[in-house]
């Protein structure tokens, strides 16, 4: 593979030539830095103490390094370890070094399980029968069309940068499985094929837990919620606020989504 290029444009040119079937996907290059140096500017940027104040927050303190933890650039270990040199007490970073650990966790799940990942660990908590799930993406979801300007801006923001915070990724899950009902392997081809961390393991385990098929029950949400913790970033600007699909209380949705008391 060459690895000089007079600019950026000439490296996504060589990119779309080298993997036709990749550009077919999607041609959008992420404007995001692969390499040591740039991991290292991360590494530094490690805050453990604001991270656990604000890591559920869209711009809360995360540091954005799954995809260089992903491809081998930086290990968990010298993470963890840089992460506790910065905190007075160890109790600091625990928040952040449990993250890690969740990482760590579902890597030794997938040793052991194999393509067992794309299987229900669990029968489903949703009180529904599977077949009650769509097997694919509906196409308004894929082309970021659904009118709701959440879901919209995470399937661009996702295409465009091979990149979602973590509480957005939950969100997007939950509303396909659960409120379009779709099966969660749908997502999670989906995320596979985009996310620049793209990792079968934290992926797949990740879509089970909000299915059900991997907790004791569903990851769901309400738009007073979403509207927390992006500060309004989506909701005041939403042609469908007021109405839309996450409108209501926890105990309204559930009745309206679930066949089951949780
Ligand atoms: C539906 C869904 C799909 C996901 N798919 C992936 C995936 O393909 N690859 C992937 O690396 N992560 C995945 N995650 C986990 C998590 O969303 C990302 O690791 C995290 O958002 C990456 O951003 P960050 O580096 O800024 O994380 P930070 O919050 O800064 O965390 C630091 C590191 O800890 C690890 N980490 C943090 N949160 C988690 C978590 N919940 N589970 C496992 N590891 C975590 C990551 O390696 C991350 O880089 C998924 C989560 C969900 C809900």
């Amino acid at each position: 593979m060459r690895r000089d290029f007079e600019n950026r444009e000439a490296l996504a040119l060589y990119l779309a030539q080298e993997f036709p079937q990749a550009a077919r996907i999607d041609g959008q290059i992420s404007p995001m830095r692969g390499g040591r140096k740039a991991a290292e500017l991360l590494l530094a940027e490690i805050n453990p103490d604001r991270y656990s104040l604000s890591r559920n927050y869209l711009d809360g303190r995360i540091t954005r390094l799954s995809p260089y933890i992903r491809h081998g650039v930086v290990t968990l270990k010298e993470t963890k370890e840089l992460a506790i040199a910065k905190v007075k007490d160890r109790l600091q970073a625990v928040k952040f070094v449990t993250e890690l650990a969740w990482r760590d966790y579902w890597q030794r799940l997938y040793a052991m399980l194999g393509k067992g990942i794309w299987e229900d660990r669990e029968e489903l908590k949703t009180g529904l029968p599977v077949d009650a799930y769509k097997q694919s993406l509906p196409e308004d979801i894929t082309s970021a069309t659904t009118g709701l300007a959440c879901m919209d801006a995470f399937v661009r923001e996702l295409r465009a940068t091979g990149y979602l915070h973590n509480h957005s990724r939950m969100w997007f899950a939950a509303y396909l499985v659960h409120f379009r009902r779709v099966r969660w392997q749908a997502g999670a081809r989906f995320f596979l094929s985009h996310l620049l961390d793209g990792d079968p393991a934290s992926n797949n385990l990740s879509w089970q837990w909000v299915a059900s098929t991997f907790a004791h029950k569903p990851y769901f949400f309400n738009r007073e919620n979403l509207e927390k913790y992006t500060n309004g970033l989506y909701c005041n600007s939403c042609s469908k606020r007021g109405h839309c699909d996450f409108e209501g209380s926890y105990e309204q949705l559930q009745d309206k989504l679930f066949r089951i008391q949780l």
